[in-house]
């Protein structure tokens, strides 16, 4: 039989249903597939073998009886972000040692509930902070993809860099993942994986750890466009538990996969053309440009004025957040606890000890911002430009365009340990240059592989849509994935 991993979530679909494997046999080649990684990839931050075999017994039940679910007995990783029950749930920090909540995610709930298996929990960044997965408690995680001809080890792009990898490597079927200013859609672009984050609203929030609550969403990271529909699909749901998330129904999003692009017009935004920015990122852009040209869409220039405010913007309305929101992690509840002298000196021994240099950087920030005689001059102005950031958008939208195409990231994978990036956040905060405004605005954005680098390393397009038009997006990734071909990295691992 060939490696039942290399399967994309569709064909395992077909092949589960037509009995040909087991859910077993499916679960059983990715925990082999799991063991014999990650001790190098540091993917997963644990595994759930038990749960998983026990998950899919239960899904080779269900198929037997005819009453599969629209992802029975499919293995899926989990960032680790997302509440468990029972099981590692510490957003990949160290102050929440040992939290293992007595609660589901709402998204995860829904995977389960239609059948998907899980594997284990996906490394991340340190409560989603970060673009290179290089702030996790657990460790850095290794790109899968290689530069032509070299052995150094890459970074898989984050934070979601643990569901990317496990997905690129081969070692879940598709993964979870979530998205405040790009986590979902830069770690897709650097493994040659898809990745959607969907309009603010569309999944809910309940039981994920909060970052930022008015930017974060969850999405999955898949292996194609397909896949990234069929786990969406299952993953939206409006949730009574999270009154941000929005009772509209979810459309079969796979339906929109061939659909034609005649009529349909792409913004492109000259506001995106940044300074410094690789040739063959320019290249790819204008590849997939043709690619929609040729598939009957019309090409236009478009104006986001306001892109330039978005970084920095983003920079002050997501710290603020976090600080709010990372303030309940005080050793008394939660995880860690450093005892001291009294009360304060325990919360200032527990934080200092339990939060890593990153966390800590956003929870200074998010105060400063915040306190008084600063909150007018910076949080209040940062809104200010997220309004016009999101008017922007509408007005590009009003004017008749149907999605916005620009390039996903101003670089491919770059270096663990990349001194330049290493010795100055603010140069790693640029990786979102591209991705921040569509947060801000509250739209879906979806990345997809579009060709390599002369490295022969994956780069990727971003298409942004209109509020809750997740089909158009699917359907227009998928010719650029049609006219790009499929991306996997050469095994080395
Ligand atoms: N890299 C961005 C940050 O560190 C985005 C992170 C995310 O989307 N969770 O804030």
């Amino acid at each position: 039989m060939t490696d039942l991993t290399r399967l994309t979530i569709a064909e395992a679909r077909e092949k589960l249903g037509a009995k040909e494997i087991t859910a077993v046999e499916l679960t059983d080649a990715y925990l082999g597939a799991i063991e014999a990684a990650n001790p190098v990839i540091n993917a997963y931050v644990t595994v759930t073998p038990d749960k998983a075999r026990d998950m899919a017994k239960a899904s080779d039940t269900r198929i037997a009886a005819g009453r599969a679910g629209a992802l029975e007995g499919i293995p899926l990783g989990i960032k680790d972000l997302f509440a468990t029950e029972g099981v590692h749930t510490q957003a990949c920090s160290h102050i929440l040692d040992s939290f293992r909540p007595k609660y589901e995610s709402t998204v995860t709930q829904n995977l389960w509930n239609d059948g998907a298996v899980m594997l284990g929990k996906l490394n991340m960044d340190e409560f989603a902070m970060g673009s290179s997965n290089e702030s996790s408690y657990y460790g850095a995680v290794k790109n899968p993809w290689r530069a032509t001809g070299s052995n150094a080890d890459l970074v898989p792009g984050g934070s979601s860099g643990g569901s990317a990898a496990a997905v690129a490597a081969f070692l879940c079927a598709g993964a979870t993942a979530t998205d405040t200013g790009g986590s979902i859609r830069q770690p897709a672009a650097f493994t040659g994986t898809v990745g959607i984050k969907p309009t603010y609203g569309r999944c809910s929030r309940w039981g994920i750890v909060a970052f930022a609550s008015s930017l974060d969403q969850a999405g999955p990271i898949a292996r194609d466009v397909r896949d990234a529909a069929i786990l969406l699909k299952s993953m939206a749901s409006v949730d009574a538990k999270d009154t941000t998330s929005v009772d509209l129904p979810v459309p079969d999003y796979e339906a929109a996969l061939g659909q034609s692009l005649k009529g349909m017009r792409i913004g492109i935004p000259r506001e995106y053309r940044v300074e410094g920015m690789p040739e063959e990122i320019e290249a790819l852009w204008q590849q997939g440009i043709a690619w929609l040209k040729e598939a009957g869409a019309e090409v236009v220039d478009i104006s986001l004025p306001h892109t330039k405010y978005a970084l920095p913007a983003y920079y002050i309305v997501a710290p603020a957040e976090a600080s709010s929101n990372l303030a309940r992690y005080d050793g008394v509840r939660y995880g860690l606890r450093v005892d001291g002298k009294d009360i304060v000196d325990m919360y200032e021994k527990t934080r200092a000890a339990g939060f890593g240099q990153e966390v800590k950087r956003r929870i200074m920030i998010g105060t400063y911002v915040l306190s008084a005689g600063y909150y007018d001059a910076y949080y209040l102005q940062a809104q200010k430009v997220r309004t016009l950031i999101k008017r922007d958008f509408e007005l590009a939208f009003n004017a008749g365009v149907d999605a916005i195409l620009t390039p996903a990231t101003p670089s491919s994978a770059f270096g663990i340990a990349d001194e330049e990036l290493a010795s100055d956040p603010v140069k790693m905060y640029l990786q979102d240059i591209f991705t921040v405004t569509v947060n801000m605005a509250g739209l879906p954005g979806l990345s997809v592989p579009a060709g390599l680098d002369h490295k022969g390393l994956p780069l990727s397009l971003q298409l942004i849509g209109k509020p809750f038009e997740e089909d158009v997006l699917f359907k227009t990734a998928h010719v650029i994935e049609k006219a790009a071909g499929r991306f996997t990295p050469a095994k080395w691992w």
